[in-house]
Parts: C-alpha cells; sequence; structure tokens
C-alpha cells in the first residue's frame, strides 16, 4: 500500500470513529473556533487537573480532515502538561508549513495529516481543533501554573 493511501486510511479511520469525542461536565475553560472557509465547528473544554495535567473533551463538526484531526489531537494531548501539548501543537503546524519532517513521537497519527500540506486551504481544517486547545489551555491558566503569583484570575483580568 502507498504511503498516501495509507494516510488516507487513518484519516479515514479517526473520521467514522472520532477518540473523546463529547463533552466532560466538568471544566475550567472552554471556547468555540469556527474555520468560516470551510464550515468547521468545535467546541472545546479543559479542565486542569493537581498534577498540572489537562484532560480535553470536545464537540465538532466538519470535514473529515477536520473530525480526524481532532481525534488525532485528542489522542496526543489528552491528560498531558501544557508543554508537552504546545510542543504537538508547533510541530503540527510545523509540518504543515513543510519545514520541519513529520516526527511521529510527536504528532501519532497526526503525521498523516502531511498531506494536507499541499492544500493551503486545508491547513485550517487540520488546525482547528489543536488552536482551539491551545486557546482553551491558556484560558484555563495552564500556561502560567509554573509561575506563582499569576493566577487564573488575574489573566481574566487581562483579557
Ligand atoms: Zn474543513
Amino acid at each position: 500500500m502507498k504511503l498516501e493511501n495509507m494516510y488516507q486510511e487513518i484519516i479515514l479511520d479517526h473520521y467514522k470513529h472520532p477518540h473523546g469525542k463529547g463533552l466532560a461536565e466538568q471544566f475550567d475553560s472552554e471556547v468555540h473556533h469556527v474555520n468560516p472557509t470551510c464550515g468547521d465547528e468545535i467546541t472545546l473544554r479543559v479542565s486542569r487537573g493537581e498534577d498540572g495535567k489537562l484532560s480535553v473533551s470536545y464537540d465538532s463538526m466538519g470535514c473529515s480532515i477536520s473530525q480526524a484531526s481532532a481525534s488525532i489531537m485528542f489522542d496526543q494531548i489528552n491528560d498531558h502538561d501544557f508543554e508537552t501539548g504546545e510542543a504537538a501543537v508547533d510541530h503540527l503546524v510545523a509540518m504543515l508549513q513543510r519545514s520541519v519532517e513529520a516526527d511521529e513521537d510527536i504528532l501519532g497519527d497526526g503525521i498523516a495529516l502531511a498531506g494536507v500540506a499541499q492544500y493551503p486551504a486545508r491547513v485550517k481544517c487540520a488546525l482547528l481543533a489543536w488552536m482551539a486547545w491551545k486557546d482553551a489551555a491558556i484560558q484555563a491558566g495552564a500556561e502560567s501554573q509554573l509561575e506563582p503569583g499569576i493566577s487564573t484570575d488575574s489573566n481574566k483580568e487581562q483579557s
């Protein structure tokens, strides 16, 4: 099987059987992101654990790439700390800009999205869930958790 076909299989499988879809009742922050050029939408919630790990839940609709990407995002980022999640988001962005080779250790099935880089209009589809996660994680105060004195409340005042 060609690599490209194998990647399509992976994307289709996540699209048909999304991992982690469904919103959690408990959360510290919620965001709603839309990709107007394609019509993709995601609502994503992040909850911060005592250990600094962030649990993710989401509900989404849209094209196969956006849906598969959300499922892959859940696999790679759920129950990890902010640093790990942010590194995965940064790597995905770089991969879609073709400035790095896809690293399966960082992206897991996300390497199957590498082909999307050929279609600039679809890059936003692939990034939607990951950008939503980053936004929600920052709003939940995850970015500043290592800096005592910056509480979630003060972050809210700034925004
Ligand atoms: Zn889309």
